[in-house]
């Protein structure tokens, strides 16, 4: 693999950048492999390279239908915290963050991880209620957190209105937090993971499985049928099209979730801006661009496209609360496909085929989870176990009742 360094850039700007070596090679699929991974999002490269990186497992094909990182890895507004309610959640976050923290050395690329701190906003004395018992847990859990008044919001971010139609009550701020470059994640982890020996094979989609006595012996695709020892499902909101092709159900409601971004501008917003209450969250990227994102749409869909009244409804949340912001104007939006499971946290591990593993249901908030989920699904398809940050994320959760809802916790959606 090309070392990506200050030195490796001037050698080439100083031949006109014609030499570059292509980030990964786009070899044919072969007949078979020890692993195949369905899905060349950010969770599933991450996988692939954890599985080669920490475990030796090189024989490993990620199947990607499109190109990677044309999913929701790389439509996501990028942002990152562990400012979890449960234990559980908080664990496992957290060593997501850390990752995120080493992960430019780590991969040999710039993700741009930039810890701005990611402020969540009270509007009330309810919700500042709410906020405090959630800023307590995160300090239980043993995370960076702190309880912020109205003022020293208004210092840290002065383009904020404290005193707009929803006045500001207070909030915390989780500065460990912050936002990174999609983009480079998912060409890092696809870069580190081709480097080591994985294929990472794009316009492949999965159309089925082969299955024997209760055991994936293989995929079938548009470029014909792979054999594999091992198969993970790691497709987001393509995942219960996914199950049902292996021949089980599972609970997770796709709808598309949206994101924009404003033409480029000076830099104005410091820090990642949340608030439940009036359903905003902010941030100027490094390029310049306010980013904004909103809810789901509340109707079940594959299309990678939102509804309009989504776009006015959160351009109207933002300007409630950065009314100097209004005539910015819009550049673009989006939207991707997210899967969303009953208790809003995932689903990762064993499914009801052997060998066959999932690794699903993030919803809203799975960017900052695909270190971790990476490491941990490697763990858990080499061992047939699985690791102890994910056993609280089984499938059996939705039959025992051991629910993780965050949402319902912390009184916002993730
Ligand atoms: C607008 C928006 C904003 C978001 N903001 C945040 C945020 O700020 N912070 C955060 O933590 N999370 C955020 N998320 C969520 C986060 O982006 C996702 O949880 C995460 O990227 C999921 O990664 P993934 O690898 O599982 O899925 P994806 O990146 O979607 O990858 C799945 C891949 O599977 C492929 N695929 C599907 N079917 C097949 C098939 N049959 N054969 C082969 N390949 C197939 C798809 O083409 C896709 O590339 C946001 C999501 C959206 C849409």
């Amino acid at each position: 693999m090309e070392k990506y360094s200050f030195a490796k850039i001037l050698y080439h700007a100083l031949r006109g950048h014609k030499r570059w070596q292509p980030a990964w090679r786009s070899p044919e699929p072969k007949k078979s492999y020890d692993v195949v991974v369905i899905g060349g999002g950010g969770h599933g490269l991450a996988t692939a390279y954890f599985l080669a990186k920490k475990h030796g497992v090189t024989n490993v094909a990620v199947l990607e239908r499109g190109w990677i990182g044309g999913g929701n890895s790389g439509r996501n507004t990028q942002v990152t915290r562990s400012n979890y309610f449960y234990p559980e959640s908080a664990a496992f976050f957290e060593h997501s963050l850390k990752l995120y923290e080493s992960m430019s050395r780590d991969l040999n690329i710039n993700v741009m991880f930039s810890q701005r701190g990611v402020l969540n906003l009270a509007h009330s004395d309810h919700d500042m209620e709410m906020l405090s018992r959630w800023t307590n847990a995160i300090q239980l859990n043993g995370i960076d957190s702190e309880i912020l008044t109205p003022q020293q919001i208004k210092e840290m971010e002065p383009v904020i209105d404290i005193n707009a139609r929803f006045p500001v009550a207070g909030g915390f701020i989780q500065r460990r937090g912050g936002i990174s470059r999609h983009d480079a994640v998912n060409w890092g982890y696809a870069r580190a993971a081709d480097a080591l020996g994985v294929d990472i094979i794009q316009n492949c989609t999965v159309t089925g499985f082969n299955i024997s006595n209760g055991m994936v012996t293989g995929v079938r695709t548009s470029l014909g049928d792979i054999s594999a020892g091992k198969v993970h499902i790691t497709v987001a909101g393509h995942t219960s099209v996914l199950a049902k092709m292996a021949g089980f159900g599972l609970p997770l409601t796709s709808m598309a979730l949206q994101a924009m971004v404003s033409e480029p501008i000076k830099p104005a917003l410091n820090l990642v801006t949340v608030s439940g209450a009036i359903h905003m969250y902010a941030s100027q990227s490094d390029r310049g661009e306010i980013i904004l994102g909103a809810g789901a749409d509340v109707y079940n869909s594959y299309a990678q496209r939102g509804s309009y009244d989504n776009i006015e409804s959160c351009v109207a949340a933002f300007l409630t609360l950065y009314p100097g912001f209004s005539r910015l104007k819009l550049m673009r939006q989006w939207a991707g496909v997210v899967d969303i499971s009953p208790d809003t946290s995932p689903i990762m591990g064993r499914t009801p085929v052997q060998n066959l593993y999932i690794n699903c249901g993030w919803g809203t908030g799975g960017y900052k989870a695909i270190p971790a989920s990476g490491d941990t699904m490697a763990y858990t398809i080499v061992n047939d176990r699985p690791h102890t940050l994910i056993s609280p994320f089984s499938l059996e959760r939705f039959e025992s009742g051991a629910l993780v809802d965050e949402s319902a916790a912390a009184g916002v959606a993730h």
